[in-house]
């Protein structure tokens, strides 16, 4: 087995973290209070590819698999979470989907202008009422004639006062929980889709937040996506795949709590030495380096799995669990280590920890990976 990675991958991390520091890091103070990410930089990293990092060339996109996706969104996240979540949630979910289950027809009409970056895209599963039991959902979908028309609402959804497509899921069938949803295509100007204001969020808020209403929304019979009442299965392909550009975001955090307390540590002195000469300090930096380290590799076997066209639902799950939980807990130990400092808004750890939390809910909390984990467990056993 070789941990290295192949040489273009090297030279796209490179790329990557310069572009990050250069072009993301120094703005994501000022990110984070405003809560936008200008659209000139949107643009930057549309040339760049990064709006298309698992799209085919062929589409516009920069094929990058998901080892290259995991390796762009470690970098981003280490100079600012919110923006990293931008990404993950236009190329993990809304890319990921139409990718997964579009018809040829609607690759060809949506992928392009999201991998260049004309337009965000949008995911949107989760409701007001269901959110870890996603399947609950209730908004519905009915036909009249060639068109749909959908009813309902949207919770927290990522991208949503900037994009330009929605991936809508909805009720199409009583007949089952799972196998009777389906997801559709919805245009931004849309009639009858109202968006509506950012959240107020704790961290990621570079990234905006919003819910959406859907009333009388009528979209042509052609946008579903995928095939009718089998909308769920492929969100739940979608989140395996999703779970590691998290994992990956979380990993880019605990990094950033790392890379932070340590240069830090370096310059501090209280009892006549640098901080870093005290040892109860320097273990919980081996700790978060280690554990850094291990969510990476985690985050790498999924992703190398995924690229390798196999089904990674524990590793995925695994990777998730792990590195956010580990994300949280550097981010709490950088703020220790660097003291009174590491709490006021001109340190960066205290960003990342606000940022690093959210790794622990989005596309599926802590618990419900457990869930999804011990399940798997259980059902190998029973095949055994
Ligand atoms: C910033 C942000 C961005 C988001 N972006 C998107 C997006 O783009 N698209 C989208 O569709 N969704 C998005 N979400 C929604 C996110 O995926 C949900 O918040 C998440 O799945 C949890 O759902 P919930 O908030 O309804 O919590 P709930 O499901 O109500 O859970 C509350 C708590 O109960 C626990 N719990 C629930 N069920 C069980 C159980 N059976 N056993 C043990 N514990 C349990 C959960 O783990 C959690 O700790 C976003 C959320 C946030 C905060």
């Amino acid at each position: 087995m070789n941990f290295e990675l192949p040489e273009e991958m090297v030279a796209l991390r490179e790329m990557t973290r310069k572009f990050a520091a250069e072009e993301i890091g120094p703005n994501a103070r000022e990110w984070d209070r405003t809560g936008e990410i200008p659209e000139e930089s949107i643009r930057k990293m549309g040339e760049l590819g990064f709006l298309g990092t698992i799209a085919p060339t062929d589409l516009d996109g920069a094929e990058l698999g998901y080892l290259g996706n995991a390796i762009v969104i470690e970098e981003f996240a280490r100079q600012c979470g919110g923006t990293a979540l931008m990404l993950a949630a236009h190329n993990g979910l809304c890319l990921g989907h139409i990718l997964h289950a579009a018809s040829d027809e609607q690759k060809k009409k949506y992928v392009p202008p999201l991998a260049r970056g004309d337009m965000l895209g949008s995911w949107c599963l989760t409701e007001p009422c269901s959110g870890s039991d996603a399947a609950a959902l209730e908004t519905r979908a009915v036909l009249d004639g060639d068109e749909w028309v959908i009813n309902g609402s949207k919770m927290f959804i990522t991208n949503g006062s900037k994009a330009g497509v929605f991936v809508v899921t909805a009720r199409t069938s009583d007949e089952s929980k799972t196998k009777g949803i389906s997801a559709f295509l919805v245009d931004r100007d849309t009639k009858g889709l109202h968006i509506g204001p950012k959240e107020d969020k704790m961290g990621m808020r570079a990234s905006d937040t919003v819910p959406l209403t859907f009333e009388d929304m009528r979209i042509p019979k052609e946008n579903l996506c995928g095939q009718l009442n089998m909308g769920f299965i492929d969100c739940l392909k979608v989140l395996e795949r999703g779970r590691i550009t998290i994992g990956s975001l979380s990993v880019g955090l605990s990094r950033g709590a790392l890379e932070e307390a340590v240069a830090y540590a370096q310059t501090r002195e209280q009892f006549g030495k640098p901080l870093i000469k005290h040892q109860t300090l320097q273990f919980m930096l081996a700790d978060m380096a280690m554990e850094t380290d291990a969510a990476r590799i985690l985050v790498r076997k999924a992703a190398i799995k995924q690229d390798a066209g196999e089904s990674s639902e524990m590793e995925s799950s695994m990777c998730k669990l792990f590195a956010s939980e580990i994300a949280t807990k550097s981010c709490l130990n950088a703020i220790q280590i660097c003291g009174g400092y590491g709490y006021i808004k001109e340190m960066p750890v205290e960003r990342l920890m606000r940022d690093a939390k959210l790794c622990e809910i989005g596309e599926g909390s802590s618990q419900v990976q457990r869930m999804i984990i011990s399940k798997k467990l259980l059902d190998m056993k029973k095949a055994n």
